[in-house]
């Protein structure tokens, strides 16, 4: 039994490549119209409610000024005089990005695939993979500043080396132990699954180290599940925490009961991070912001679609992308 023949086969196949092209563009634009609602980044800005706000003086008083030559619309500041689009003040500035590259990207970075294989699946280049990057992980860079955690608040410290001071001579200068070529992460997380993982330095922390690194977001009088570390003292001493302690030993049910939480959140966060092996570790920073704000995405999944809900942040924040 044959299947009956596509009917607009033959038609696509006669296609030139231009044409054939265009076909393509047309149809993710159908794609994007029926998940999304919308086919261009303005129009989802303006659905989503950005207002136009004069980048350079802060008012909202303008008139309609036209387009630029990408078809955004034009707007004319009537304080100070100047030009500006409804994305001017955004990631998406001057992007050349189409929507739905852009949806897609989101999506790829929402299950962290590594930069090489986005560049395959969406057929970019390595300098657009990076900008991307580094242009959505700018609008989570404050991400985690007014994080608080409260009530039960699990804590502990994982590790994982640093490959810029490791070098080419890796092995000789690998030493035993927590040496000073292991950045180290503060992990906590609390009962209502609020969750921070903060670089803490070089090797071993200080006291006041994990206090300055802490203070911040942990609710004064909650209580803290550690293994006991004496540098978690001044921390518990300062915010007036309640301390229960588990000693770290694996053969003990106890502790790895009352410790699984976060046990297995470091886990994670060393897993995800293996993941972009080689990165610069510069930007490990960024990598954990995007993790926790990809984590609170997931919690709060049943409310918001969570793609939906990441490009509606990037569309709403006012934070234009600046080369470092
Ligand atoms: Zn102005």
């Amino acid at each position: 039994m044959s299947k009956s023949k596509n009917p607009i086969e033959d038609f696509v196949f006669s296609l030139s490549d231009d044409q054939f092209q265009l076909l393509i563009d047309s149809v993710d634009k159908r794609k994007d119209k029926e998940m999304y609602g919308f086919t261009s980044l303005e129009e989802a800005a303006f659905k989503y409610g950005r207002k136009p706000v004069c980048p350079h003086c802060g008012s909202i008083n303008y008139i309609m000024n036209g387009h630029t030559p990408s078809y955004r619309k034009r707007y004319r500041c009537l304080d100070c005089d100047c030009s500006y689009t409804l994305l001017s003040d955004s990631i998406f500035n001057s992007s050349k990005i189409s929507f739905h590259k852009l949806t897609k990207y989101i999506q790829l970075m929402t299950f962290n695939v590594p930069l090489k294989e986005c560049m395959e699946i969406l057929e970019i280049t390595s300098n657009t993979a990076n900008l991307w990057r580094k242009k959505i992980f700018q609008t989570v860079n404050d991400y985690q500043n007014n994080l608080i955690l409260k009530d039960r608040v699990w804590l502990d410290e994982t590790y994982i080396e640093d490959y810029k001071i490791l070098g080419s001579d890796y092995k000789e200068k690998r030493l035993r132990g927590l040496s000073r070529t292991k950045i180290c992460i503060v992990v906590a997380i609390d009962s209502y699954r609020n969750m921070i993982a903060i670089i803490c330095g070089h090797g071993k922390p200080s006291s006041t180290r994990i206090y300055k690194t802490v203070k911040n977001h942990i609710e004064p009088n909650s209580t803290i599940i550690h293994d006991g570390e004496k540098a978690h003292n001044k921390l518990i001493q300062e915010l007036h925490l309640k301390s229960e302690v588990y000693k770290a030993d694996c053969k003990d049910d106890n502790y790895l009961n009352h410790m699984a939480l976060i046990n297995n959140m470091c886990g994670w966060i060393k897993r995800y991070i293996w993941r972009f092996i080689g990165m610069d570790v510069d930007n490990l920073q960024s990598y954990l912001n995007w993790y926790v704000y990809l984590l609170r995405c997931q919690r709060d999944n049943n409310k918001w679609k969570k793609n939906e809900r990441i490009l509606r942040h990037l569309l709403l924040e006012r934070t234009r992308y600046t080369r470092k």
